[in-house]
């Protein structure tokens, strides 16, 4: 159109596709169905939140230090320190970020060199693959193995064996989406050994850190995680505004050094009265009680979609955290997952993701009989696509 013969993008970016996220949600929207797709919550965050927000439009309007507001920055140490047992100062070892989202990003630019190995547990969360490669890194997937008790497992030799000098990082998330998996103290420790002998970091995305079902362990709370860690969090699930998007990242000073030294030039300031309002709600949150409570909803909400799938075609795989459940979908007989996902939300007016979007090329096929949903909805909604997947059968 402007003339130009170069093609628009860079060759980096040219195996990316639309995320997953963005595909589904508008098949959602032109069937009218009901969206178990992408994990946000269709329901109001608590008013204790909208209160902080209300008060943080008087406050300061102007940017932020680019560690994060002193507030934030103050509560994260305090509330993360609290989890640790460790004493956390706020600038050294916390940095605000443009949801887990940017940390994700951020920590790659900061922390791969091209050609660097980074260790990918598959399925895995869609931006990882793409913050890897952004850097110019290579990513090394070792798939979870769901087992007969509905449990995931990693095989660890399988992990060692993908170990090496050029190991650089492990990207870790617990609880993990899409399989719900909260990892153990055993196979945390046998982690943070590989990453003391082949000398890598890792970095743990706890997002879903109080949407657990069994006892969510911080990777940096294991005896010689903490050097080895950049710990990430955020708001959107635990607070249920995902459209903040207000992150951070945590560990010793270096790998915190390194992260700023990257972000500074990415987003150099997060939204100032978010992070305002995020100090007030994360301080209120720790001390009333309102973690456990989150917990207590996400449980009850388990209960209810497992139960919808249980009478349905679909054969639910229970999670021990996340709001996502992946199920067993062999007995509706579609090709593989896509064309399920493609068809579901015409035919049964109920949107779902399809889990190959989370494997990497070769390794697609592990995900062909499966799918997730998303829980995060109303109870109303919940029982309304189980009735719909039960008009499958
Ligand atoms: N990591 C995981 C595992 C997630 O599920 C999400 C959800 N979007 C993110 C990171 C991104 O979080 P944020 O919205 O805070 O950027
Ligand atoms: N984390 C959410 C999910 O897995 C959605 C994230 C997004 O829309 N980018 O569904």
């Amino acid at each position: 159109m402007n003339g130009s013969r170069r093609r628009p993008g860079s060759r980096r970016i040219a195996s990316f596709g639309e995320t997953v996220f963005a595909t589904y949600t508008r098949l959602a929207q032109e069937h009218g169905a009901i969206n178990l797709g992408q994990g946000f919550p269709d329901f109001d965050p608590p008013s204790f939140v909208l209160n902080a927000y209300r008060e943080a439009t008087t406050g300061s309007q102007q940017y932020a230090p680019v560690p994060g507001l002193p507030a934030l920055t103050e509560t994260v140490a305090a509330v993360h320190g609290e989890s640790l047992g460790r004493q956390l100062d706020p600038v050294a070892n916390v940095q605000v970020t443009v949801g887990a989202t940017e940390a994700l990003f951020a920590i790659m630019q900061a922390m791969v060199d091209p050609g660097d190995e980074v260790i990918i547990v598959e399925p895995f969360y869609d931006s990882y693959p793409a913050d890897v490669v952004m850097a110019g890194g290579i990513p090394i997937y070792v798939p979870l193995e769901p087992t007969e008790s509905g449990d995931w497992s990693l095989d660890l030799d399988a992990v060692r064996q993908v170990c090496s000098d050029r190991t650089r990082l492990l990207l870790l998330n617990t609880p993990h989406n899409p399989t719900g998996k909260v990892f153990g103290a055993e196979e945390l420790d046998a982690l943070i050994d590989l990453a003391e002998s082949f000398d890598f970091h890792i970095v743990s995305d706890e997002v879903y850190e109080h949407i657990a079902f069994e006892t969510h362990i911080p990777t940096a709370s294991r005896p010689g995680g903490w050097n080895r860690t950049l710990s990430i969090s955020s708001l959107g699930k635990t607070f249920s505004i995902t459209g903040w998007k207000i992150g951070w990242a945590i560990g010793p000073e270096p790998l915190i050094q390194a992260l700023r030294g990257a972000h500074q030039w990415i987003s150099f300031a997060v939204a100032t009265p978010l992070q305002a309002a995020a100090a007030t709600m994360l301080r209120q949150g720790a001390d009333d009680g309102y973690f456990s409570e989150v917990r207590d909803l996400y449980l009850a909400k388990r209960e209810r979609i497992v139960r919808g799938l249980s009478n349905s075609p679909f054969r639910p795989l229970v999670p021990a955290g996340s709001y996502f459940v992946i199920a067993d979908s062999s007995a509706l007989g579609y090709p593989d997952d896509v064309a399920l996902c493609l068809d579901l939300p015409k035919r049964a007016r109920v949107a779902a993701i399809p889990p190959s979007a989370f494997y990497s090329e070769g390794h697609r096929e592990l995900a062909r009989h499966l799918v997730r949903f998303a829980f995060c909805k109303e109870d109303e909604a919940l029982d309304r696509a189980g009735q719909r997947l039960q008009s499958l059968n």
